[in-house]
């Protein structure tokens, strides 16, 4: 389990933490999701031990990273925005290396056996990790984290970079972690959290902006009583007979989709569910639905509505 508590990190005046609190628990794959810039690397390398906090605690398994710094990290494996690797060492001498460096009391040679099956890189050993294709770089950061068993694994945008393929890969090696680590991962990707991710937090300009179960958050910010349609007919009588349809108040005509058939959104009162009613009106004016969907913002409209209503930052420090 790691627990963040009020967290704080000034850089000269600016604020890329501004008071930052959540709890990731065991076994629990957390989405750490922001635009860039926004403090997430700066939240992970404050959790893992690498920068100091202006204030705030961070507790990991029990361990106070002030405190107790050896006993905290011992319990992390972190893969950074750019993967430590020794990239004129094979893959096998720089995981013998790390390990060591690590000080893993695990018989070493079973240990590296078992984090490149995990990892999916044994076929890659003995190569020389320059020479490697990103995702398979990716993936040997992604090994040098796991050694030492580690429970709290923390990745920083562990996907950036890959082609597609490669990114399928690494989300179900991370998928695969979570049922055996604590696994904390950031992204600006709202579709990669959403595929991985038990819980979202979002941060932006430094704050927490949001944090909750990934469909409790499109749920919050979903439109309500909106029934998406496409229906095949003319417009204009489509749209009277849907305004006459019972609890409906508001219905707007949207895309066309093909030569006849348009979409429309159907605002209905709270608490009323008109689509029976709908369909049945349809029927009867000759226009047939071929769909009809309920309109649930997408995660990514969700993103936006939350960070959008955040005040603009006072005068901040340009990018690194
Ligand atoms: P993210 O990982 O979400 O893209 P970062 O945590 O890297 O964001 O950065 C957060 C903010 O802190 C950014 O505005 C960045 O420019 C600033 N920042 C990060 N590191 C430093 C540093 N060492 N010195 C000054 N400003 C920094
Ligand atoms: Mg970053």
């Amino acid at each position: 389990m790691v627990e963040v508590k009020n967290l704080v990190k000034k850089y000269g005046d600016m604020l890329a933490v501004d008071d930052v609190s959540f709890t990731a628990e065991t076994g629990e794959i957390l989405g750490f999701l922001g635009p860039n810039g926004a403090g997430k690397s700066t939240t992970m390398n404050i959790i893992t031990g690498y920068i100091s906090s202006s204030s705030g605690t961070v507790t990991v398994d029990g361990c106070e990273i002030l405190d107790d710094p050896v006993g905290a990290k011992s319990k992390i494996g972190y893969l950074p925005e750019i993967p430590p690797l020794y990239i004129d060492m094979t893959v096998r001498k720089y995981l013998e290396f790390m390990f060591n460096l690590k000080k893993v009391t695990l018989p070493k040679k079973e240990h590296i056996d078992e984090v490149c099956a995990v990892t999916k890189i044994k076929d890659v050993q003995n190569r020389i990790i320059k020479h490697l294709s990103k995702g398979y770089k990716q993936r040997v950061g992604l090994a040098q984290a796991l050694l030492g068993n580690p429970p709290v694994i923390i990745l920083d945008e562990p996907t950036v970079g890959l082609d597609p393929k490669q990114i399928i890969e690494m989300r179900s090696l991370i998928k695969g972690l979570g049922k055996k680590h604590t696994v904390i991962l950031s992204s600006h990707v709202l579709s990669e959290v959403q595929a991985i991710c038990d819980r979202i937090i979002i941060i932006n300009r430094g704050r927490l902006v949001a944090d909750s179960s990934t469909s409790e958050l499109s749920q919050t910010l979903s439109k309500s009583n909106c029934i998406v349609l496409r229906v095949v007919g003319a417009p204009t009588g489509v749209l009277s007979a849907l305004r006459a349809v019972e609890g409906v108040y508001r219905v707007e005509k949207g895309l066309r989709v093909s030569d006849n058939c348009y979409e429309y959104e159907v605002y209905s009162e709270k608490d009323k569910d008109p689509s029976r009613a709908i369909f049945y009106a349809m029927a009867k004016n000759n226009t047939p639905i071929v769909l009809m969907r309920g309109n649930e913002l997408s995660l990514e409209e969700a993103f936006l509505k939350v960070t959008k209503s955040e005040p603009a930052p006072k005068e901040k420090g340009g990018k690194r």
